[in-house]
């Protein structure tokens, strides 16, 4: 442990924001830094993780799902999901299965309560066939009662929408209304070296093509910087090409290294770079009508829309709870959080037998206190480049300024972040600093594990 964590159990702001700068590829909206460590006191025991489902999601009267799908073709090096190593018909078909019967556990406590979105993610969801989604979607919105605003959203590899035209329609057709392609890199260099399938531009535009034509118009094309020997001319072709494909919704992910088989590149890539990519894609686009706030990762070109799918939209801004269904799935509620089985182990042994049991296939669950909740709640509101202190609030029932005074005064002083309205946004230079930001709202216990985490 270092001086300073000895010293104290509340950490000044400074010495936060200079730990999380140094800490730049870990310090992001994925909280905590060590859910092991942090959550290691909360850690339900194993004998009683169906009663603490049970009462938690009894308890929550408005929610987001997901599910996840852990198939691709390949593994990309720099994955940090669930994904499986096997990808056969018959596998999608037993997984399904299992799915479907996590789906009915749970139907009996999030029945008749109010739904703000449903994800279909990965992995690569298209890789199922449309009856296979169709059960999915069906059997877990079945009584459920949808929001005003309520969308499904579901993530596609290019070559699957380019290659197969009728399934794209028959999304649409049973009720997908946005859809997300994960491009990431244009460049086959850079494709390469992190392990990704090539998709040429030929494919892209072909995918494009078949998903305008299946009627959607909530597209979104993923891209991704933070690479290790990504140039900015390559990093800005890839931009100028997604621009050209004229999706609604273009979203930047910095590549996040922890835990990835290239973790080790991270060491050469710096927040100057990785700020400058940023920088010139984020002017790029205001030119071309995607224009944003600071930090914010999905940009829109639509007036009033987000860009992002209901579920992530309101667990971004208000913090909804979600509950993720499948392998490796993480859920969060007011009280808890936790992680499917299989996403520690990648595997679907466990998972398939605590089901064949008729109990919650559940890993871990941790029952929180409420600075933890708050901790991860105003980490993901960053992915937008701000915190609703108006969504805080009715969350909370506290003003962010009072339970972050001081952490609030720090980031107003050095014009790191800044009051309009209802929001507390980033500035542009607190948009360069925002790893150095984001644990400030850390709770004491984990701002203490940032000052001694050792990266790998
Ligand atoms: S496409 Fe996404 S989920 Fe699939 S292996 Fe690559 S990073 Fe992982």
């Amino acid at each position: 442990m270092n001086q300073l964590a000895k010293k104290s159990d509340n950490p000044l702001p400074k010495e936060i924001f200079k730990k999380g700068l140094e800490l730049h590829h870990y310090a992001n909206t994925a909280y905590p830094l060590n859910g092991t460590k942090v959550f290691k006191p909360f850690r339900t025991p194993n004998n009683e993780i169906n009663q603490a489902a049970t009462d938690t999601w009894q308890k929550v009267d408005e929610l987001g799902l997901y599910i996840h799908i852990p198939f691709c073709k390949k593994r990309c090096l720099y994955c940090e999901y669930t994904v499986l190593p096997e990808n056969t018909e018959e596998l999608h078909e037993n997984y399904v299965q299992l799915v479907l019967k996590e789906i009915s556990l749970y139907k009996q406590l999030i029945q008749n309560k109010k739904t703000v979105g449903l994800d279909i993610g990965g992995g690569t969801p298209t890789a199922l066939s449309l009856k296979n989604i169709d059960n999915l979607v069906s059997a877990v919105l079945k009584n459920q009662i949808l929001d005003e605003k309520f969308d499904i959203s579901i993530e596609t590899t290019p070559y699957i929408a380019a290659t197969e035209p009728e399934k794209i329609k028959q999304l649409k057709q049973i009720g997908i209304n946005r859809i997300s392609m994960g491009v990431q890199s244009i460049d086959p260099k850079i494709l390469e070296e992190v392990g990704r399938i090539d998709n040429k531009t030929k494919i892209l535009k072909q995918a494009t093509e078949n998903i305008r034509n299946a009627d959607f118009k909530r597209f979104n094309v993923d891209i991704m910087y933070g690479f290790a020997n990504q140039s900015i001319e390559s990093w800005l072709a890839t931009v100028q090409f997604t621009v050209d494909l004229d999706p609604e919704y273009i979203t930047f992910y910095r590549n996040r290294y922890k835990g990835t088989r290239i973790e080790h590149d991270s060491k050469i890539v710096t927040l100057d770079e990785v700020n400058r990519q940023y920088d010139l894609a984020f002017d790029f686009l205001a030119t071309k009508g995607y224009k944003e706030n600071f930090g914010k990762n999905t940009f829109s070109k639509v007036k009033g829309d987000p860009g992002t799918s209901a579920y992530l939209t309101k667990r971004v801004i208000e913090g909804t709870p979600y509950l993720g269904l499948g392998l490796g799935a993480q859920s969060f509620s007011d009280t808890i959080l936790s992680y499917n089985l299989g996403a520690a182990s990648k595997k679907l042994n466990k998972y398939q037998e605590r089901l064949n049991n008729n109990q919650f296939p559940l890993q871990d669950i941790y029952q929180i206190p409420t600075d933890e909740v708050m901790a991860k709640t105003i980490c993901v509101s960053f992915y937008f480049g701000y915190i609703n202190k108006q969504s805080f609030k009715k969350k909370f029932n506290e003003n962010l300024e009072n339970i972050f005074k001081e952490e609030v005064n720090f980031l107003t002083e050095n014009n790191l972040m800044e009051h309009d309205g209802d929001l507390f946004k980033l500035t542009k230079k607190g948009k360069d600093n925002l790893t150095g930001i984001i644990p400030l709202f850390y709770s004491n216990r984990s701002k203490l594990n940032l000052l001694n985490y050792q990266p790998k």
